[in-house]
C-alpha cells in the first residue's frame, strides 16, 4: 500500500481530529492507529462533547457515561462544584476509527514500527494485524500521545509525576467520581454503571518511595483503604489484575511543527492530569492543524507563518493548563511544605492565569489566522490576556471596529460609531460593544 500524501500516526483525540480536519479539507490523507494498549477511564467536561458532536464523531460520543457529579476532597474541603462524563478510553478509541472510515477518512489499523526521512519522504513501516505495510508520505503528522519518540529537547518540563491505576471490581453503581489530595499526592477514584472501578494514585516520582513491581498491588490498596472518600469505591469490590503505571508529566515539545511534520495533542504538549483537560487540548490543538498542514504542503511562502501559529498556540495552551493546575495545587494549604506540594505549587511560574486587561494595554498588531483553510497574517487586536490576537467576532473584524472607536474618541456613543463607520445594523453594533466592554478593551 502507498500514499503519497500525508500519514497521521496515532488514533487519540488529537489525530483522529488532525485527520477528519484535512480529509474534509480535501488533503490526501491515512491515518494509522491502534487503539491504546491498556485500559483506563478518564473524565471529560461538557465542551469536550460538544467539541465531538459538531466534529461529527457520533460511535465515540456513544462510549461516555452520562454526566455524573465530580466529587473534590481539596484542602479539607468537601466539593461537588461541576460534572464530568467518564469514558472507557479503549472504547472511545475503538469508536473513534470507526467514526472516522464511515466519516470517508481512510485508516490503517496497525502500530508504526519505523518512520524513515529520506529526500523529502517518508517510509513508514507498519505492523497491521495479519501483514507488514510501508507507507510513503510527503507529510508526517505525529499523534503518538506520550508515546511519540520525543522531538529533540523538550522546550519546558514539569516536575516528575507518576500515576500508578489499579483496576477493581464491583456490583452495578451509578456512574461517578472523586478527587482527593492526600499528604504525598492526588487520588481520582471513578466508577462505572456496570461496576468497573478506577483508582488512580498520582505521586511524585522522586521522594515517593515505591516499593518493587510484585508488591505494587498492596501498595495501591493500602492506599486507598485508608482513605475515607474511596470506601464506596472499594464496597464489595475486589482488585482485578495489576497496576498500570502511566507518567503523567506536563511536557511541552521543543519544535512542534516543521516544513514537512506536525506534532499534535500530547505529542505536542502533554498536561498534568489533574486539569483534567487533556483531551480538550488535544482537540484544541488538532482543531486547528489540519490548516498549518495544509499551508505547509501548498503555500510554501506561508510556510514560516504557519509553524509560528502552531508553535504559538501550543506553548499558550500549554501555559494556561500549566497555571490552572499550579493555582489549584496552592489551594491545597494543609501539606503546602510537603516535597509533592513544595515543588508543584509554584510551576511553572507565578504569572497569574488571566492577565488583566484595560483600555490601555489593547493594541493592534499583526498575527497568524486561519483563513479559508489556510494561515494567512492579517490585523488583529492584541491584549495581554490574548497575546495571539483576536481577529473578528461572529465575521467582524475587530481591528477596524476599534480603531474607529479609538478615532471617535470620548463622549460619542460607541454603537453609533460603529453602525455609522462599519455599517453594522443596530443589534450587531450593540453585540460588538457590549462584548468590547465585557473583555475590557473600551
Ligand atoms: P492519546 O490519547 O495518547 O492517543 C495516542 C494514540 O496513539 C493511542 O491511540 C495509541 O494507541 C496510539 N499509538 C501509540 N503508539 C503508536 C504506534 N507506534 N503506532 C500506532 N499508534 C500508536 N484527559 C482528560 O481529558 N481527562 C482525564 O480524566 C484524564 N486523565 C488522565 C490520567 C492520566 C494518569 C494521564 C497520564 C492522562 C490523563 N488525561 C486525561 C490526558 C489524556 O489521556 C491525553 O491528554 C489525551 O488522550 C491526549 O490525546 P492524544 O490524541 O494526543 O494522545
Amino acid at each position: 500500500m502507498s500514499n503519497e500524501g500525508i500519514v497521521v500516526i496515532g488514533a487519540g483525540p488529537a489525530g483522529a481530529a488532525t485527520a477528519l480536519g484535512l480529509a474534509r479539507l480535501g488533503e490526501p490523507v491515512v491515518l494509522v492507529g491502534e487503539p491504546r494498549r491498556f485500559a483506563a477511564v478518564e473524565g471529560v467536561s461538557s465542551r469536550v462533547i460538544e467539541a465531538l458532536r459538531s466534529l461529527g464523531f457520533e460511535r465515540a460520543l456513544d462510549a461516555f457515561a452520562p454526566p455524573s457529579p465530580r466529587r473534590a476532597n481539596w484542602n479539607g474541603v468537601h466539593a461537588e462544584a461541576n460534572s464530568e462524563s467518564l469514558v472507557d478510553r479503549q472504547c472511545f478509541d475503538r469508536a473513534m476509527l470507526v467514526d472516522l472510515e464511515r466519516l470517508g477518512v481512510q485508516v490503517v489499523r496497525g502500530r508504526v514500527t519505523a518512520v524513515h526521512a529520506e529526500q523529502g519522504r517518508y517510509r513508514i513501516g507498519v505492523d497491521a494485524a495479519d501483514r507488514r505495510l510501508a507507507l510513503a508520505a510527503d507529510f508526517v503528522v505525529e499523534a503518538r500521545g506520550r508515546a511519540a519518540p520525543a522531538g529533540g529537547r523538550p522546550r519546558l518540563r514539569g516536575v516528575e509525576t507518576v500515576s500508578l491505576l489499579q483496576y477493581w471490581r464491583g456490583p452495578e453503581t451509578s456512574p461517578g467520581s472523586t478527587v482527593q489530595s492526600c499528604e504525598d499526592g492526588w487520588m481520582w477514584m471513578a466508577a462505572l454503571a456496570d461496576g468497573r472501578r478506577y483508582l488512580q494514585l498520582t505521586l511524585d516520582v522522586a521522594t515517593a518511595g515505591l516499593p518493587a513491581k510484585k508488591a505494587l498491588g498492596d501498595y495501591c490498596r493500602a492506599r486507598f483503604e485508608a482513605v475515607d472518600a474511596a470506601a464506596a469505591f472499594m464496597a464489595d469490590a475486589a482488585p482485578v489484575g495489576e497496576p498500570h503505571a502511566r507518567t503523567s508529566t506536563a511536557v511541552l515539545g521543543g519544535e512542534v511543527a516543521g516544513d514537512d511534520w506536525l506534532r499534535v495533542g500530547d505529542a505536542a504538549m502533554a498536561v498534568d492530569p489533574l486539569s483534567g483537560n487533556g483531551i480538550f487540548q488535544a482537540l484544541s490543538s488538532a482543531l486547528q492543524a489540519p490548516a498549518v498542514v495544509a499551508t505547509l504542503r501548498h503555500d510554501p511562502e506561508h510556510g514560516g507563518l504557519a509553524r509560528r501559529f502552531h508553535q504559538q498556540r501550543i506553548e499558550h495552551l500549554f501555559h494556561r493548563f500549566a497555571r490552572i493546575g499550579r493555582d489549584f495545587y496552592a489551594q491545597e494549604s494543609r501539606w503546602s511544605d510537603a516535597p509533592f506540594w513544595a515543588a508543584r505549587r509554584s510551576w511553572p511560574d507565578a504569572a497569574p492565569v488571566h492577565a488583566a486587561v484595560t483600555p490601555e494595554t489593547v493594541g493592534i498588531d499583526s498575527r497568524p489566522v486561519v483563513k479559508d483553510g489556510r494561515i494567512v497574517e492579517r490585523t488583529v487586536v492584541v491584549t495581554p490576556e490574548q497575546p495571539l490576537g483576536v481577529w473578528h467576532l461572529d465575521g467582524v473584524e475587530l481591528a477596524p471596529a476599534l480603531c474607529a472607536l479609538r478615532a471617535a474618541g470620548a463622549g460619542v456613543s460607541p454603537e453609533a460609531v460603529l453602525e455609522a463607520r462599519l455599517g453594522l445594523a443596530a443589534p450587531r453594533a450593540s453585540q460588538i460593544v457590549g462584548w468590547m466592554k465585557g473583555q475590557g478593551w473600551i
